[in-house]
């Protein structure tokens, strides 16, 4: 951990700090799972500004703001932090690099594995409607309390891991896959607003959910779904059906989690145990 402070007091006086409180804490914090592809939550004196690498981040009110660790980062992370009295404090967080599986899957509809031409430009178009709505920046705080099991199920895929599917190499798995029947309910891990909710070639029944400050959660193959762009959904609303729609070889819930374009592992903000599996 580095530790920089760039604003010292200008008034040196008799009640000057001596030496050694430079070495004191930085006045914010940053917790959390703390390795690569996590979410990150800090916490700094209301009314601070704060930058990630440079760039200003959203904080709320109370001072709190949330950053997201890449599946495959290794350089520090450098959170700066002015605070209302104009001082300030930086300070570098490292993430924990994991050792992601190896996964093969075979018996996927091989018209999803390598998808004909025709469907290029579906695919294509449904992966930028995503990206856009991940690019949304709204302020709200719904991902502050945490985030529950969206549904129980057997965890049948983790994330990060190198997918191999029918023997093609394929992108890395950036979900939880959670194995149950069709039909399994699918619950709102938290509040949040629906940002996009729609069919989709590869994803099936597809919904995501922004929880604010570009921290967002979604919802894949869904048999049914049950909520529409715009809605404001509750924690443990139902949202869905769990399905077998678009890429899947059987019926489970891919749940995955992001920070704008930043893959996150949804399973490191749960704030209870995984239910039992149905
Ligand atoms: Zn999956």
């Amino acid at each position: 951990m580095r530790r920089r402070r760039f604003v010292i007091g200008a008034s040196l006086s008799l009640t000057a700090p001596p030496a050694w409180a430079q070495d004191k804490p930085v006045r914010f914090s940053v917790t959390g799972a703390m390795e690569q592809g996590s979410l990150a939550l800090g916490s700094a004196p209301p009314g601070s500004q704060v930058a990630l690498d440079g760039r200003p981040l959203h904080v709320l009110p109370d001072g709190r703001f949330a950053f997201g660790f890449a599946p495959d980062q290794t350089a520090a992370a450098l959170v700066t932090v002015r605070y209302p009295d104009g001082a300030g404090d930086s300070r570098s967080f490292t993430p924990t690099v994991r050792q992601y599986e190896i996964q093969r899957v075979n018996g996927l509809p091989q018209n999803t594995v390598t998808p004909p031409p025709e469907v290029k430009a579906r695919i294509a178009r449904e992966a930028e409607e995503i990206f856009l709505a991940r690019v949304r920046d709204t302020g709200g705080s719904d991902f502050l309390s945490g985030f529950d099991w969206p549904a129980p199920g057997i965890e049948s895929g983790v994330f990060g891991s190198q997918r191999i599917d029918n023997g093609v190499p394929v992108s890395p798995h950036y979900g939880v896959d959670m194995a149950a029947p069709v039909g399994t309910p699918i619950h709102a891990p938290a509040d949040g607003t629906v940002s996009l909710s729609a069919d989709h070639y590869l994803n099936g029944g597809f919904t995501l959910l922004d929880h604010g400050q570009g921290v967002s959660t979604s919802y894949l193959h869904q048999s049914k779904r049950l909520v529409k762009a715009g809605d404001a959904v509750r924690r443990g609303q139902l949202i869905g059906h769990i399905g077998q729609t678009g890429r899947a070889t059987g019926p489970h819930l891919h749940w995955a989690m992001n920070w704008f374009q930043v893959k996150l592992d949804p399973s490191r903000s749960t704030r209870k145990p995984k239910p039992d599996p149905l």
